[in-house]
């Protein structure tokens, strides 16, 4: 961060090497480093005997430039910029391993490039990580489960982070994924909780954690540090407007999801128990400060929403800037992005200023997720002659993209980091050669090519996994819906809009962790909506608008389907939900002959659907309650690792079992002239294996330039 601790005297950062087995828990070295014994000769030659020579010259001007008393120096100011990554979610690289390809819109690789040019900017510096750092990509998978990462060594994540030295970070929801002992193992031991060994000393996280919220059962204790204090030298302007350097602490204080209770129930119930973020802070801020902390950062693993407070709260950003003592607040968990008034969704709750990059006041930041923004505050500071004071209105925080337009409207990308990436190539490959190895396997070419005209075949497994999910989860943690039948929609995410390769298509044969990208194309993460089924049917004519409205007398050729997404097109393939849709009618007239288990669907019996956090809460033009109102779970988990997981546990994928439900068809219709389509280029076999005979290959080139077919439908069949 600044002189004594990484050596900035030369203009750049140059990260202290640790000793192996250095425990997180313990407080940085900076500290010690800066304590007022340590500016004495023997300590000063056994630091330089432990760090090497490349830190003399900082020791040196940290106690040289030190004021003994300070007092002298009252009226001097700096800024100490607060760097935030969040959500980085082990995306290292900026690579997609599904995809198997490089996607430059994220990775921690290019984040760091923006960590070296803000570290050049400005004189102080403190670099911070607000949690879920430990899960998310196919290389964390590896780590932690396929092929364990020795006690020895780091996480490729830490690892990487390492190579740009983190001060300081909370734990996500995300980092009790794999469990407590392999917590305890990757922040390098300590963690006094049943079934760990709390002696047990591993390579660790390199930064400090701290997290305030979360104690342990067995200790009644948090469960890692509550908070850190971080000693470190700012560069300040004296009030003669000479440089001066100034001794500061800076206490870091963390929040988590108390839903962690709830989401790793097996992990941690009985183990663990959770406090609110306003509690823990109310407890702990006070004795931050009592203990000489000048500045107060805390680091928040959730977001914001105006709902009333509660201990259990997700997402309490609004309540805890309230609480007194708190300087600046860093956010994450919603993977949204503070402060920015374009964004949509933008915060836009009371107390929220996107100009100022406020909430409630305290300077704020949420740096988007997995790498493609750093979040930048910075805090105003002001030495009245024995401490540092805050000056919040001086104050600002802004995000750093590592996207973005340029001039001619072309997307730009910051370069990556060379040194990460070589950090964890070997780690990096092996992942690969992981997501390639068969999980499963499936006896039909799984596609949406005729997914428009009524396959399910690469749908439906999508669909048992998110009902599946949501139906366990409810089971065990919401009793309050345990008598609602659980259902779920899901649409053919790739369905040609980019031409004939863009189709959802799955070979027969073994499946393998990638195929599940292509059968879920985005990175969304399952939600339940609770609605009746009056919304269903609304739901259903909302999708519906993906066909044009078709004229039976026409006798000139009529294109079946609309300029409305594919992805939009939500639709059930389950026995118990069967429906028609009428392409002859308008949009909003267009679901007939709507029944559950065989009776027409009553418009007010309530269900609960399983869909995705985009349907869920920026679906208003479906029905209202998918602006977030009827959404009663927003679950941690990807769909996509929700499906993975489904096949997993059903290995066997079949035609029969997983790909011929069809819940819906056209209403019969006799038309005078032919209804057509678009597809994948000669793929009329696959609408056979379907059994959709009332499809037809029309012209093997459609003419439209992107290699598709035509195929026409018989709507009278
Ligand atoms: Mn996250
Ligand atoms: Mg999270």
């Amino acid at each position: 961060v600044v002189a004594a601790r990484t050596g900035r005297a030369g203009g750049r950062h140059m990260p202290v090497k640790r000793p192996p087995h250095t425990q997180p828990l313990l407080q940085p070295l900076g500290l010690f480093m800066l304590e007022p014994s340590f500016c004495q000769p023997t300590r000063i030659s056994r630091s330089v005997a432990r760090f090497g020579a490349l830190a003399l010259a900082a020791i040196l001007a940290a106690c040289g430039g030190s004021d003994d008393d300070g007092s002298a120096n009252a009226g001097a100011t700096a800024t100490l910029a607060v760097l935030e990554t969040t959500d980085l979610h082990f995306n290292v690289r900026s690579y997609d391993y599904f995809k198997l390809a490089e996607d430059k819109s994220y990775g921690f690789e290019r984040t760091a490039t923006l960590v070296r040019a803000a570290r050049k900017e400005f004189a102080n510096t403190l670099l911070v990580d607000n949690g879920d750092t430990i899960q998310g990509t196919a290389l964390a998978d590896y780590e932690a489960t396929i092929s364990p990462i020795p006690c020895t060594q780091q996480l490729s994540m830490y690892k990487a982070m390492g190579a740009l030295g983190f001060d300081a970070g909370t734990l996500g929801n995300h980092e009790f994924n794999y469990g407590l002992p392999f917590l305890n193992q990757v922040l390098g031991g300590g963690l006094d909780v049943e079934g760990v060994d709390a002696t047990k000393k591993c390579a660790g996280a390199g930064y400090p954690m701290a997290l305030a919220n979360v104690y342990s059962s067995k200790t009644k204790k948090p469960l890692v540090q509550p908070y850190t204090i971080l000693e470190r030298t700012l560069t300040a302007k004296g009030a003669d407007g000479k440089e001066v350097k100034l001794p500061i602490k800076v206490g870091v204080i963390g929040f988590t999801t108390p839903g962690i209770m709830n989401w790793d129930k097996r992990y941690l119930e009985g183990k663990v128990y959770t406090e609110g973020a306003v509690e823990a802070a109310t407890k702990y801020v006070p004795e931050l400060r009592a203990k000489g902390a000048d500045v107060v950062v805390a680091l928040l693993h959730g977001g914001l929403d105006s709902a009333a407070y509660s201990p259990t709260m997700e997402n309490p950003g609004l309540h805890l800037s309230k609480v007194a003592g708190i300087d600046a607040m860093v956010m994450g968990h919603q993977h949204s992005v503070f402060p920015d008034a374009a964004a949509t969704p933008a915060y836009r709750q009371t107390g929220v200023d996107n100009k100022a990059g406020t909430i409630n006041g305290v300077p704020a930041v949420m740096a988007s997720s997995w790498g493609k923004s750093l979040g930048v505050i910075q805090l105003a500071l002001q030495w009245d002659g024995s401490k540092w004071v805050v000056n919040k209105t001086a104050s600002k925080s802004e995000l750093r993209n590592t996207q973005s337009k340029n001039a001619a409207g072309a997307t730009v990308y910051v370069e990556p980091d060379a040194a990460v990436a070589q950090l964890i190539e070997t780690q990096h490959q092996a992942a690969i050669q992981y997501v390639k190895t068969p999980i499963g396997s499936t006896d039909f070419r799984m596609s949406t090519l005729f997914a428009d005209v009524g396959d399910p075949g690469a749908i439906q497994i999508v669909n048992q996994a998110q009902q599946a999910y949501v139906a366990a989860y409810i089971k065990a943690s919401l009793p309050q819906y345990a008598a609602l039948p659980v259902l779920s929609v899901s649409a053919p995410f790739k369905s040609g809009f980019q031409g004939g390769a863009d189709y959802t298509d799955v070979a027969v044969g073994p499946l393998a962790i990638n195929n599940a990208a292509d059968l879920y194309l985005y990175p969304n993460t399952v939600y339940a909506v609770k609605v009746n089924g009056g919304d269903i049917k609304n739901w259903l004519e909302a999708a519906a608008k993906r066909f044009n409205q078709i004229d039976p007398a026409k006798t000139t050729e009529q294109s079946l389907i609309s300029t409305f997404p594919g992805y939009n097109f939500d639709m059930f393939t389950t026995a118990d939900v069967q429906y028609e849709i009428d392409v002859t009618q308008p949009v909003g007239s267009r679901i007939k002959s709507l029944t559950y288990l065989g009776k027409p669907m009553d418009v007010a019996q309530e269900f609960v659907i399983a869909t995705n956090n985009y349907r869920a809460t920026s679906g208003k033009s479906f029905i209202d309650k998918l602006d977030g109102s009827g959404t009663i779970w927003a679950s941690p988990d990807a769909n996509r690792d929700v499906v993975i997981d489904y096949i997993r546990k059903n290995p066997t994928v079949t035609r029969a079992t997983n790909g011929a439900a069809k819940s819906w068809r056209f209403a019969k219709a006799t038309t005078a002239g032919p209804v057509v389509f678009s597809s994948g280029a000669n793929a009329l076999s696959v609408a056979q294996a379907a059994g959709l005979t009332n499809v037809s290959l029309l012209a093997a080139d459609d003419g439209l330039g992107k290699g598709t077919s035509k195929y026409g439908i018989d709507l009278s069949k």
